[in-house]
């Protein structure tokens, strides 16, 4: 077996959509970045590159390169899963956290993890999706942006 673990940050902003895993949720403010800045699929693509000793999504996917600019993150996703798969290896189970002031997140949690399991070919119970705030402190808690950590276990596949 092998461990991985992701994280990422991004900031908010007015004017950007907030997208988390895939679902995009109602908020006054959205995530920046190049790509579609889903914070929590970059933090557990890191995690399952981390595991198979692939880098980082930054290699991967550079954010200087203009084919990922507005990028979705779970296309990109679909492409880590190819080389994972390629490596011999199948995820055991992804823990996903999310640090966030606002909005509360419990509401689409569900369908945060349907579509990693979808994306990811995973069973609902392989994969958990969190959410915390950081009681107003630091810059999750002031509303500045969004942090995911992700841990995931691999192992060898059986052919
Ligand atoms: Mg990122």
């Amino acid at each position: 077996m092998r461990i991985g673990h992701g994280y990422d940050v991004h900031r908010l902003r007015e004017g950007r959509k907030l997208i988390l895993c895939g679902v995009e949720i109602p908020f006054s403010l959205g995530l920046d970045g190049h790509s579609d800045a889903d914070v929590a699929v970059h933090a557990l693509m890191d995690a399952l590159l981390g595991a198979a000793a692939l880098g980082d999504i930054g290699l991967l996917f550079p954010d200087n390169d203009p084919a990922y600019a507005g990028a979705d993150s779970l296309v990109l996703l679909a492409q880590v899963m190819e080389k994972i798969r390629e490596r011999g290896y199948e995820i055991c189970n992804l823990d996903l956290t999310i640090l966030a002031q606002r909005p509360k997140l419990s509401p689409y949690r569900e369908a945060m993890r349907e579509n990693l399991c979808r994306v990811c070919g995973l069973e609902m119970d392989q994969v958990n999706v969190k959410a915390t705030t950081e009681e107003k402190l630091g810059f999750t808690g002031q509303g500045l942006g969004m942090a995911a950590h992700c841990v995931c276990l691999l192992k060898e596949s059986v052919r």
